[in-house]
């Protein structure tokens, strides 16, 4: 990242706190920092004071972590230690991704509390769930097929699924659905929720007006950006066109407001954030013009558009990642999808 824009964005603090560690980031909201076994090494979780005394004094958790053990003895020592002795009243998440629910099954049963979020992102991972513990369908292979992955690279695919079924802690059962542009209560604060897609179809942050925050989930990260995909289950979807448009929606909040995203560092200057971001994708189809002179398959795209990642054989999230930009150029009329009579497709500007 180049100075002027640094400039411009300000963080609250220098580092992140500890993996497993809290910090109070403004008077009753609490940051917990939480280990990610990935490449992405930590998901942030807010905890937001909601007053009360004695017995009734509680709070609000937004997003939970993934299901692993370290992040439940994190968790046990949150609620047995860090608390105080105040309860959780509730349980909020953003998404459905799994560094997001991925504990809500576990906690809304350990301690009888009810789960919010938006209807979509709370079927989703019930349907993920639902389809890791089977065999991966002709119609995904298909899906992959038919955008040029080689045939070794999808049976690598098929064995990695075989090999470790998905075996997250099921949601639970029942929940309470909030949608766009509600207004809810928590930690002593009034929020407007936030419906945007792109990353997910129904993702939620949530803005108080009156103090000038942003819990922005993943809809808006600070160093990174969010994974924007087109992914087998919605093969004809253009999610970009979604963010974008949730890009736009977002500028409409005021510059300073302060910002908390799921991963990375709370920061200010949301509107140069945004800008840094729609840019980001920009400069990305532009790349993506230039290799569909002649019509070209989403797989040899993806090679051209993210050398390092298909090089590193993150080749699912970097296909994903080239589809949602070529069908945002297709909704513009600046490319055309091609498909032959055998199923393969091919993408190029018009
Ligand atoms: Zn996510």
């Amino acid at each position: 990242m180049h100075a002027k824009t640094d400039n411009a964005i300000r963080y609250l603090f220098d580092k992140p706190p500890e993996p497993g560690a809290t910090r109070e980031v403004v008077p009753g909201l609490t940051w917990l920092r939480l280990p990610l076994p990935f490449i992405l090494n930590h998901v942030n979780v807010w905890i937001l004071d909601d007053g009360g005394t004695g017995r009734r004094a509680g709070v609000t958790v937004i997003d939970t972590g993934a299901d692993k053990p370290d992040t439940r003895a994190i968790w046990e020592r949150v609620i047995n230690e860090d608390l105080k002795g105040r309860r959780i009243n509730q349980l909020i998440c953003t998404h459905g991704h799994p560094d997001h629910v991925g504990l809500a099954g576990w906690l809304v049963e350990k301690l009888n509390i009810d789960l919010h979020m938006t209807l979509a992102e709370w079927l989703a991972p019930q349907v993920w769930r639902e389809e890791g513990l089977r065999p991966i369908s002709p119609d995904v292979e298909a899906f992959y097929r038919n955008h040029g992955v080689p045939d070794d690279a999808i049976a690598k695919i098929r064995a990695v699924r075989e090999a470790s079924p998905f075996r997250n802690h099921p949601l639970p059962s029942n929940f309470v659905r909030f949608r766009d542009n509600e207004m809810i209560r928590f930690g002593k604060r009034n929020w407007k929720v936030l419906v945007n897609g792109g990353h997910a179809d129904e993702h939620a942050s949530f803005w108080s007006k009156k103090d000038g925050i942003l819990i922005a989930g993943d809809q808006v990260l600070s160093r990174i950006t969010p994974v924007v995909g087109v992914f087998p289950s919605q093969p004809h979807s253009d999610p970009l066109s979604d963010y974008l448009r949730s890009l736009v929606r977002l500028r409409k909040l005021p510059d300073d407001t302060l910002v908390l995203p799921s991963h990375g560092l709370p920061f200010r200057g949301l509107h140069t954030r945004l800008d840094e971001l729609a840019g980001h994708h920009e400069k990305r189809l532009a790349q993506l013009m230039d290799l569909m002179k002649k019509p070209t398959s989403g797989c040899e795209l993806a090679h051209g558009l993210f050398k390092k990642a298909m090089a590193e054989g993150q080749t699912l999230l970097a296909l994903a990642e080239t589809l949602a930009h070529a069908h945002h150029l297709v909704t513009k009329g600046q490319a055309k999808r091609i498909v032959a009579k055998n199923g393969n497709i091919t993408y190029v500007a018009r």
